[in-house]
């Protein structure tokens, strides 16, 4: 049984992942963790999920919880996200990273810990994303830039970062098929006199509201026709399964960061 750890266990994913990693017959959870002050901290988990005592009491002790621990699942913020990245690679402890808003700088500072980490980050741990992702990239590749890309995403109004992570792993994927840099193309949230499209951006749009899980349009706009891919979540239980997969699967793994591509083993070849 591979040991595993939740941190922010009492957040929407948290308690997402304690329930898929309860279900599981391979994974078993070792600790909850909650940030300092938080009201789970020194309370029964099951208790403070609403249900019976399990005699596991939520912690903020993430030293005591990663020593205790085979892997580390994280669905929390981009500052909790990079400072236990090192922490865990010291550890020797699988980092599943679920997070998302991360800046340029947090991503090298992750990419960094990678050189003797195993780590896994994905902005979206579901298979039919994964998909996506593959196929955006080709679909962009064969349309060229005769079709214009817009990417539209909607989540629940709690949603704290737009794009989403999901929205931008297809912007760099349509990118990467029409061998740009996205951050060269990206075009995000247009308001007031933009002017006219401009040839090859990529527009992102968000909307937030009620309890959308995550939904994802990749729009190919052409003369004549469009070409849409559309993902749509309804259960986050899907990336809750997704990130225990990921954390039994860097059990045999060496160092290195991984994306969802590589544990789903669609990673592009050549
Ligand atoms: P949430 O706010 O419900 O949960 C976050 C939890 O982290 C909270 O319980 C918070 O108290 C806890 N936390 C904060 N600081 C902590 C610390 N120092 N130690 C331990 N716990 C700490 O948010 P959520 O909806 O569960 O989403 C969390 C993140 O996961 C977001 O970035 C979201 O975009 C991302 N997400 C990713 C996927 C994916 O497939 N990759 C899917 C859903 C959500």
């Amino acid at each position: 049984m591979v040991r595993i750890a939740v941190m922010g266990a009492s957040g929407r994913m948290g308690q997402m992942l304690v329930a898929t990693v309860d279900a599981s017959d391979q994974a078993t959870l070792s600790a909850a963790v909650e940030r300092e002050g938080h009201g789970w901290v020194g309370r029964d988990l099951g208790a403070a999920m609403g249900g019976t005592s399990r005699g596991l009491v939520v912690t903020d002790d993430l030293g005591a919880a990663l020593a205790a621990c085979d892997a580390v699942i994280d669905f929390t913020t981009p500052a909790v996200s990079v400072a236990l990245v090192q922490q865990a690679a010291a550890g020797g402890v699988a980092h599943v990273i679920g997070t998302t808003g991360f800046s340029d700088a947090d991503l090298a500072a992750i990419a960094s810990a990678g050189a003797t980490g195993r780590i896994v980050r994905a902005g979206n741990m579901s298979l039919g994303v994964n998909l996506l992702v593959s196929l955006t990239q080709q679909v962009a590749a064969a349309l060229g830039e005769g079709f214009d890309i817009e990417i539209v995403e909607a989540h629940h109004r709690h949603k704290v970062d737009a794009p989403s992570g999901t929205a931008l792993m297809l912007g760099d994927a349509a990118a990467a098929g029409r061998g740009v840099r996205l951050g060269e193309v990206a075009d995000r949230g247009r308001d007031g006199i933009t002017g006219a499209r401009a040839e090859g951006a990529i527009g992102f749009h968000a909307i937030r509201g009620g309890d959308y899980v995550g939904e994802h349009d990749v729009i190919f706009a052409g003369p004549g026709e469009r070409v849409v891919l559309r993902h749509v979540a309804s259960d986050r239980a899907l990336f809750a399964r997704g990130a225990l997969r990921a954390a039994l699967w860097l059990q045999d793994r060496g160092p290195g960061e991984y994306a969802m591509l590589d544990v789903l083993g669609l990673t592009p070849r050549g």
